[in-house]
């Protein structure tokens, strides 16, 4: 009867798909790592906020790490290290490999901007004695999760002289910080009526900034006059340099561990640079690869990868075109040759909010890395779908390496979805495939990931590139 019961649990294992809690599959060595791994994320999440930032950083890491600034024309050989940066919001990064380059590039993409508070080009008026800053929100939000936080603001100025001026503040103690108000419940009957796309409108997303009028003015907008004077010498600003500027409000809280066991990281834009770290790490710790190792890190994929910082644009292209030409090749004989892990998060299962996944083909926390072969909503439109042949030739990889991974889609048919800069990779002919993290709270000011999953994806894009 036992040795009935054996086989049939051995069968069981031999013929069903059981993806385990990853937890259950790791060693106490690999257990360090993933919390060594966590921490230089944490890192790197809250130094770099904006895309800006990320570049910047990234580029630091770069640098610090043997990559020179490539421009066409140089010459290249194996084992060189290489990146362009694009406008200061993208940068691609390259390991030029061993095999001809016509076996074609092995590439990660993926992107550095997060859902946000855009300020809008003349943003700055007082109403009522408070000063305020009108904002255009950037990326899918529910816009009501943006109120009663504490905020910072990010970006650039270009005044109109030219010169420009980096602005950071809310993310020291010392720095003040800003935020959107929200109405108190006790007159909130009104709004708590509204259907929650409206509870908080576009419109409502003001940027509380100061309060005390200028002295000596008792004429109008004495509190506005007061700020402007701060930002004067401050930053040596007038009103109209806004119309030259990308000041961008951000959650000005920094990254937690979550959790009392420690396993989950709680934090400001997960998605992506939950991905967009593993695949630079991975880039940068990559050692003579045989093919070509190419790590984007793209700007505007949350408002649809159009703009020259995007994935629609030809930058990329451009980039694999001139690394092709200085190997002696073109660009699309490599481009067709290649293959690229679209790097993105997906949604990990809620149980609270289970209803809207189908448990079948979702992903779960601590499961590891999510591979999803295709992506886009209603009966798949906006989708590249990966080839049966290209899915399996990624998950004999991962298998063959030991990273633990599992598959899930966007959320149970029609009941939304959502797309990756997957398509666009693939339409210049590569084969390409979506993998990343899965995230809890997605789009929220405070997401939250597992730090399992997040190195599971540094040791899935590590082994990519350098297979
Ligand atoms: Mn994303
Ligand atoms: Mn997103």
């Amino acid at each position: 009867m036992k040795e009935k019961k054996d086989a049939v649990k051995e069968l069981k294992e031999k013929l069903f798909l059981n993806r385990k809690n990853g937890y259950r599959l790791i060693n106490e060595d690999e257990e360090n790592m993933i919390s060594v791994f966590a921490e230089d994320y944490r890192r790197f999440l809250d130094t770099a906020k904006t895309e800006r930032e990320a570049v910047c950083e990234a580029v630091r890491i770069l640098e610090s790490n043997g990559f020179t600034e490539y421009r066409k024309g140089m010459e290249l050989k194996a084992g060189d290290r290489i990146y362009r940066n694009n406008r200061g919001k993208a940068v691609v990064t390259a390991v030029i490999g061993t095999a001809p380059i016509d076996e074609g590039v092995r590439l990660c993409a993926a992107h550095i901007d997060s859902p946000r508070l855009d300020l809008k080009q003349n943003p700055l008026y007082e109403d009522n004695e408070l000063a305020l800053f009108k904002t255009h929100y950037y990326g899918g939000i529910k816009k009501y999760q943006w109120t009663a936080i504490p905020l910072s603001l990010h970006g650039v100025i270009v005044k109109a002289d030219g010169d420009t001026v980096t602005v950071n503040i809310g993310e020291d103690d010392n720095d003040p910080i800003f935020c959107v108000t929200d109405l108190l419940p006790h007159l909130a009957t009104e709004q708590m009526n509204r259907n929650a796309t409206k509870i908080i409108r576009g419109e409502d997303l003001n940027i509380l900034i100061g309060s005390v009028p200028f002295k000596d003015d008792e004429s109008g907008e004495a509190v506005k006059l007061n700020i402007m004077h701060i930002l004067f010498e401050k930053y040596g600003i007038t009103e109209s340099d806004f119309i030259s500027a990308e000041l961008e409000a951000v959650p000005a809280f920094r990254s937690r561990d979550l959790g009392f066991d420690r396993s989950l990281i709680g934090g400001y834009g997960h998605d992506d640079r939950c991905c967009a770290f593993p695949a630079l790490m991975a880039t940068v710790n990559c050692q003579n690869p045989v093919h070509t190792a190419v790590t984007v890190l793209t700007d505007k994929e949350e408002t649809g990868s159009d703009g020259n910082t995007g994935l629609c644009s030809a930058y990329l292209n451009y980039f694999i075109e001139d690394i092709a030409e200085a190997l002696g090749s073109d660009g699309r004989t490599v481009l067709s040759a290649s293959e690229c892990l679209s790097a993105d998060v997906n949604a990990a299962f809620d149980p609270t909010f289970a209803e809207v996944n189908e448990r079948y083909n979702c992903a779960y926390v601590n499961k590891g890395v999510c591979i999803t072969k295709y992506t886009g909503a209603r009966g798949k439109a906006g989708t590249s779908d990966a080839s049966a042949e290209f899915a399996g030739r990624i998950r004999r990889l991962m298998d063959r390496e030991n990273v633990i991974w599992q598959t899930g889609e966007l959320g149970k048919v029609d009941e939304g979805g959502g797309g990756t800069v997957a398509a666009y990779i693939a339409n210049l002919n590569v084969d390409t495939i979506d993998m990343g993290v899965p995230v809890l709270s997605m789009h929220a000011p405070f997401e939250v990931i597992s730090k399992l999953d997040l190195y599971m994806a540094y040791k899935a894009f590590s082994v990519f590139i350098s297979d």
